[in-house]
């Protein structure tokens, strides 16, 4: 049977078809019916049936790590929250989430904390990505809403796109975008982005500017275009204020200095301007390079400023388009569930919305002042003002920034109550109460993409062991603490038909999230949901892309966009010092998400990229006496960690590169994210993620190893290593080692590690101590079969990695053949060759 469902990772929220087979497995496939990616899929859509079966699945509610009823565990977590706000006030508990929830999840989530509670603690990852867009949307059309849609990359004849590396995290668009360039290849497509990418491999023009100069670099082509008369005056008369502020705001920009100030060439630079003043049909695309920083909201501004003021908006091709990251960061806002925002996108701070919302719930109280924002609530906790803390489908232990302090905050707080999939996680750990959830596959809901594109995900099979949904969940919890009225949900679309019942009521137009139309929704009706585009007022939905503001008027008071003045700061790090001489960007590799808590179980995703890793300018390895493949230890003035080193002349000197996607589980000292400051913007609270000062050494390794198992090792055996990254392979894990300890210390602590912790029966162990090489090689059987593999020596391990992992599946019964397993490959594919991207 096929099922119609929507891919669980990025903001694209690609249309999947999964088909159970004959022996109860999955296959998926692009659903070609799906208006975001019409049958197309990238690599970890792909994998996503690989992450159906993981044996690593939280089946049971835990309380202090005993496993115990749903009744213990509800009872258990509505005495907490009902014992603390009686001791401690409403505002000393909070929930922190993500965009990985489901629309129906996070509704009843906001509705308890912001209904009954009576407190805006509810914050989540998507502070992470987003917040700094909310922000812009807010200031220019008084409502936080994304006028385009992906239609628009494919009819604009420039493509901007500013802080993305959309050929790795947001694939399909990509695609989308070169398909239509190789169709017009007159098509103009602009990179801005301090580094080389995949994404700047594909452009016509790649401005490399420095950390941070968005502002300075759309705040200057506002200027061009206005001093070469490029400004639309009729939309401006007609539908925008500001536009005298906003210029004021700039001042004086001339082109060199600003070229010599961006980093830039003069050329290219005035190429950028020449083509946006004579390009009607432009789009903006940004993303998390533009919002991950301490002036993220006015970067935001300022580039929709410009479209304001060119009047290329609401109109095919054209548009600001912030990208979301995550899957449902959109959904979050609609339901509110952010600390700074009320349901139905309405506002805390406006005592109308508020009184529709407590009238519609019929709540006793309604939160009546924002609540703390990702960064200050994990503070707030870390000063215990906050005692009780509900974390679902999110590790801030490694996606935090300074996120050492997030243990710290978790070791000291009486209640931390975690709703994961996953056994183990590196927030799990700090859990007085484990709930297991959902994973993808077994979920049911809604969610909607960075188009406005609502769609079901449905669950392809009936939730392992007692997992539940984390809307269910929370209710039960509610039900449990006598707010019954509000709580007693049967079903997702039962929640769903509120939530859309309240985005309709008190909405007479003035509000631009309205799906009125689906409060009446049937069950059948909702469970057949076909994806369709917001707003959904009454009639029929519309399935094709729908455009915000085409007639000019927009969400305001008085109907008329807002140009918001920006005056950008000199690009760059002031933080530099002789201490900390290089600035750390921070991002993503195309087939992992996130932490890893799901892709990181998949052999397929680990093809290319196997190791945490930095890449940096050969020249900047020169100058700290750096080679290839070498671990170095970067440092920041809050955590240091351990990385492999890739040399790669696409980054730029003096800046150096490393994914955020290792955690404890997978690696020694790889959460990128304990290094970064917890500065952030000052009005939309998103951390800055991309600009961090740091320093870099060659970690001096004793000696190196590399080992295969078929099955995965407990981390633990590595406590005392001092670099270890586990990847999962085609029929086992290896882990790459490197320690201060010398070779033959190395070798005998992992041997006898690696052999005690397999459940050996016949084990059949052959070693051979290389002097010549300076190898020590064991290789262990079991009957016909390849168990495990151990070879270290003084230097990285000269073996060929996909070779040895394909060894897995060959039938060893010749007992006198298997010293070739020994003798190894030649190292056509050691880490320091070509392992890592
Ligand atoms: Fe589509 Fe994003 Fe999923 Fe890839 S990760 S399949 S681009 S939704």
């Amino acid at each position: 049977m096929k099922t119609n469902t929507t891919c669980p990772y990025c903001g694209t929220g690609c249309g999947i078809t999964a088909e159970r087979t004959s022996d109860g497995s999955f296959t998926v496939s692009g659903d070609e019916a799906h208006p975001a990616n019409l049958g197309q899929l990238c690599a970890k859509g792909h994998a996503l049936a690989d992450t159906l079966n993981a044996d690593n699945r939280l089946l049971y509610p835990e309380i202090d790590g005993k496993s115990v009823s749903w009744y213990q565990a509800i009872d258990h977590v509505a005495r907490a929250f009902e014992e603390t706000i009686e001791a401690h006030g409403h505002d000393s508990v909070a929930f922190y989430a993500s965009g990985q929830l489901l629309t129906e999840d996070y509704y009843v989530i906001n509705k308890l904390v912001k209904g009954w509670f009576g407190t805006a603690n509810v914050d989540s990852s998507s502070r992470l990505g987003m917040a700094s867009s909310i922000i812009g949307h807010k200031r220019a059309f008084g409502s936080d809403t994304v006028p385009g849609c992906f239609a628009d990359l494919e009819l604009a004849d420039l493509v901007v796109l500013a802080g993305s590396n959309l050929a790795w995290c947001h694939p399909v668009i990509h695609q989308r975008i070169l398909a239509e360039k190789r169709r017009r290849p007159e098509m103009f497509i602009v990179v801005i982005d301090p580094r080389s990418t995949t994404t700047s491999d594909h452009a016509d023009l790649h401005l490399r500017i420095q950390p941070d100069g968005d502002c300075l670099l759309f705040n200057g082509l506002l200027a061009y275009l206005a001093s070469h008369d490029k400004l639309d005056e009729e939309y401006l008369k007609q539908h925008v204020n500001g536009l005298e502020e906003a210029l004021q705001a700039i001042g004086e920009l001339p082109m060199e200095h600003l070229a010599e100030r961006l980093g830039v060439d003069l050329q290219q630079l005035e190429i950028f301007y020449g083509r946006v003043a004579f390009t009607p049909r432009t789009v903006t695309l940004y993303s998390q390079g533009v919002n991950q920083s301490e002036s993220g909201s006015d970067k935001v501004s300022a580039i929709i400023n410009m479209h304001l003021a060119t009047g290329r908006i609401g109109k095919p091709g054209t548009g600001p388009f912030s990208l979301a990251g995550q899957p449902n960061g959109m959904g979050e806002r609609e339901v509110g569930g952010q600390a700074t925002a009320l349901a139905a996108h309405m506002d805390l701070d406006n005592p109308q919305h508020r009184d529709v919302v407590q009238r519609f719930w019929d709540s006793p109280r309604i939160a009546s002042k924002p609540g703390l924002c990702a960064v200050n609530l994990f503070k707030a906790i870390e000063a215990g003002r906050i005692k009780a803390v509900w974390i679902l489908g999110s590790n801030p232990v490694d996606s935090l920034p300074e996120a050492d302090t997030i243990r710290a905050a978790l070791q000291s707080c009486p209640h931390v109550i975690v709703s994961d999939v996953t056994t183990r996680t590196d927030t799990l750990d700090y859990a007085t109460v484990r709930l297991p959830a959902l994973p993808w596959g077994e979920k049911d809901g809604t969610t909607t993409n960075a188009e406005r594109c609502i769609s079901r995900q449905r669950a392809l099979r009936p939730p392992m062991g007692d997992a539940r949904a984390d809307w269910w969940a929370v209710s039960q919890v509610a039900c449990r603490m006598g707010f019954r009225s509000g709580f007693t949900f049967d079903s997702a679309a039962d929640i769903f038909r509120e939530h859309a019942a309240l985005s309709t009521t008190g909405n007479d137009g003035n509000r631009d999230f309205d799906i009125g139309a689906c409060a009446s929704l049937s069950d059948q009706e909702y469970q057949d949901l076909q994806p369709f585009y917001w707003p959904w007022r009454s009639g029929k939905p519309s399935t094709q892309s729908v455009r915000f503001y085409e007639n000019g008027h927009y969400s305001t008071a008085d109907h008329k966009a807002r140009l918001y003045p920006v005056s950008a700061a000199r690009p760059g790090n002031r933080d530099l010092s002789d201490h900390y001489p290089l600035i750390l960007n921070t991002g993503r590799i195309g087939e992992q998400w996130h932490t890893m808590t799901s892709t990181g179980y998949a052999a397929a995703l680990h093809a290319h990229t196997d190791e945490p890793f930095v890449e940096l300018h050969p020249h900047d390895a020169l100058i700290h006496g750096i080679k290839n493949a070498d671990i170095i230890e970067v440092r920041s003035p809050h955590a240091a960690i351990l990385l492999r080193a890739v040399l790669n002349d696409r980054q730029p000197l003096g800046q150096i590169f490393s994914p955020m996607h290792w955690s404890d589980e997978f690696a020694s000292q790889a959460r990128v994210d304990s290094l970064i400051g917890r500065r952030t913007d000052p009005v939309s609270f998103q951390p800055a993620f991309k600009n961090q000062a740091v320093s870099i050494q060659r970690f001096d390794a004793g000696s190196h190893g590399y080992a295969m198992l078929k099955h995965k090792p407990d981390r633990n055996l590595f406590v005392d290593i001092d670099y270890w990254a586990m990847t999962p392979i085609v029929g086992g894990w290896q882990i790459e080692f490197a320690s201060k300890q010398n070779a033959r210390e190395l070798d005998t602590c992992m041997a006898m590690r690696l052999t005690r912790s397999m459940q050996p029966c016949s084990m059949e162990p052959l070693t051979c101590l290389d002097h010549a090489n300076d190898i020590r090689r064991m290789a262990v059987f079991e009957q016909d079969r390849l168990q495990l593999l151990l070879f270290t020596s003084s230097a990285p391990v000269p073996l060929s990695r996909s070779w040895s992992a394909a060894q897995f599946e060959t039938l060893w019964n010749e007992r006198s053949t298997r010293w070739r397993m020994l003798t190894g490959r030649p190292a056509i594919d050691l880490p320091e060759e070509d392992a890592i991207v």
